[in-house]
């Protein structure tokens, strides 16, 4: 790449930090809408300021209605796309430094967004400005799309493909380098039986909010007294799980103690349904719950189920539950699957109903698999750039996971956290190098030159 442009980028390094920190000071977290704020006034306050920035540079601007906004620096009729985005998720609990007040320790700034997604998508704004400052002749236009609600229901980018020509092309920088060009699909499923009176009873179970976690926790009343609870504190022995038993008035209170986490990555995690039921056979349940206990239990591949799938661009099939909930002699549970580009959709669940003999399914919500070939001139100019700005030869990547690069016809996730990173994403200490940001600035740049230059 032109030397003009690292050195550009380098010389920009002070007012990249300030403006970031501006940015990071705005909580930009979804809230109630007010006119001209669908998702609230910071939100709009957040896009206002980044839009008044590419314009004090010289760009191009355009504002929509607060749903999102974009910048453009022209080149030519075709025009690649990077799409990142504006608003961020609560700062939660658990901060050591004050999340919106953009804390600098040394190399590292601290806030909600530094990571997702305000550092990333200004690292693209600078390396468009360099383009632009160093007078890189363009046979292509770059616009950079600022989004306003990826972190809730992308209605930010309905309202601008509605209003707007959304190009076909480009990269989303809102995951991590090298590169993601492959999504699986997705499909939730509720599943309702009919609870035995036969065997073991359970007078109580309610376990999960959400068809897309995995619970880390699961407690269920069950009825029987103290020979039972000695059963249970055996099996937990026996099988080396944290499963504990009390007996109250009602019965048997009964825990089981899972790993939490995202249905999308269940590597690591231990689904405390899954451990239910297990024991829930364990101790002679009969029926829906035995079936679900046979057929899924605590797998997260869908073995037993009989969709277990693996491909070589986008990896294994993954299949978890949920949510358990009993309720006036009937069952309600869920089944959250990941599934692989090239499997077939259709065919995987009718063999998953076919096991779960006596269940009824609705399909809550299914997603396509989103894959961009690795040998495409996107992928590999990408890859191009990440291997000149960092040496490392890289393969592209597949997640389980949604990112917002599938927003672009051709689109892939691009960036900015780097492999090393820690992933701190939507976590309590949020952060950024700020020498990685540069860095990653720089990787853009000679990505954009690739994909738009002349
Ligand atoms: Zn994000």
């Amino acid at each position: 790449m032109e030397k003009r442009v690292y050195d550009l980028i380098d010389s920009y390094q002070d007012d990249f930090v300030h403006t970031l920190r501006r940015w990071v000071q705005v909580p930009s977290v979804k809230a109630d809408a007010a006119p001209g704020a669908p998702f609230g006034k910071e939100v709009r306050r957040m896009l206002d300021m980044a839009l008044a920035d590419a314009d004090a540079m010289g760009f191009q601007t355009r504002g929509f209605d607060g749903y999102a906004g974009d910048i453009t620096l022209p080149g030519g009729e075709d025009t690649v796309a990077v799409l990142g985005h504006l608003d961020v998720v609560p700062a939660g609990d658990g901060w050591m430094v004050e999340p919106f007040a953009a804390v600098m320790k040394s190399d590292k700034l601290y806030g909600r967004g530094t990571g997702d997604d305000k550092g990333p998508s200004l690292c693209a704004l600078y390396a468009m400005r360099a383009i632009k400052e160093a007078g890189i002749p363009l046979r292509k236009s770059i616009r950079l799309i600022l989004g306003c609600d990826e972190e809730s229901g992308w209605e930010d980018m309905d309202y601008y493909c509605a209003h707007a020509d959304m190009p076909d092309l480009g990269f989303s920088p809102d995951a991590s380098f090298p590169l993601i060009n492959t999504e699986k699909g997705m499909i939730h499923l509720y599943l309702r039986a009919p609870l035995s009176t036969e065997g073991l009873q359970v007078k109580r179970l309610w376990t999960g909010e959400r068809v897309n976690v995995i619970p880390g926790e699961c407690t269920a009343l069950l009825a029987g007294g103290e020979e039972l609870a000695q059963r249970i504190r055996t099996y937990a022995i026996r099988v080396n799980l944290p499963y504990t038993a009390e007996v109250g008035a009602e019965g048997v209170w009964v825990t089981a103690e899972g790993i939490p986490g995202h249905s999308a990555y269940p590597e690591g995690c231990r689904n405390a349904i899954g451990m239910m039921l297990l024991l829930l056979k364990e101790l002679g349940v009969q029926g829906a719950l035995l079936t679900l206990a046979d057929a899924v239990g605590m797998e997260s591949d869908g073995a037993s189920l009989g969709v277990a799938y693996t491909d070589e661009v986008s990896g294994s099939l993954t299949c978890n539950m949920g949510i358990l909930h009993l309720e006036d002699g009937e069952l309600t549970t869920t089944l959250d699957m990941r599934v692989p580009i090239t499997a077939d959709l259709e065919s995987l669940m009718n063999t998953a109903l076919a096991r779960l003999t006596g269940f009824t399914a609705d399909v809550a919500e299914t997603k396509a698999p989103h894959h961009v070939p690795a040998d495409s001139e996107l992928v590999t100019a990408l890859l191009a750039a990440y291997a000149e700005e960092t040496g490392e030869a890289a393969k592209p990547q597949y997640t389980g996971g949604g990112t917002y690069a599938k927003v672009l016809k051709q689109g892939v996730a691009f960036g900015a956290a780097f492999p090393d990173d820690e992933d701190l994403a939507h976590q309590a200490g949020e952060y950024v190098f700020i020498s990685k940001m540069v860095k990653a600035t720089k990787i853009f740049a000679n990505a954009l030159i690739r994909l738009a230059g002349a």
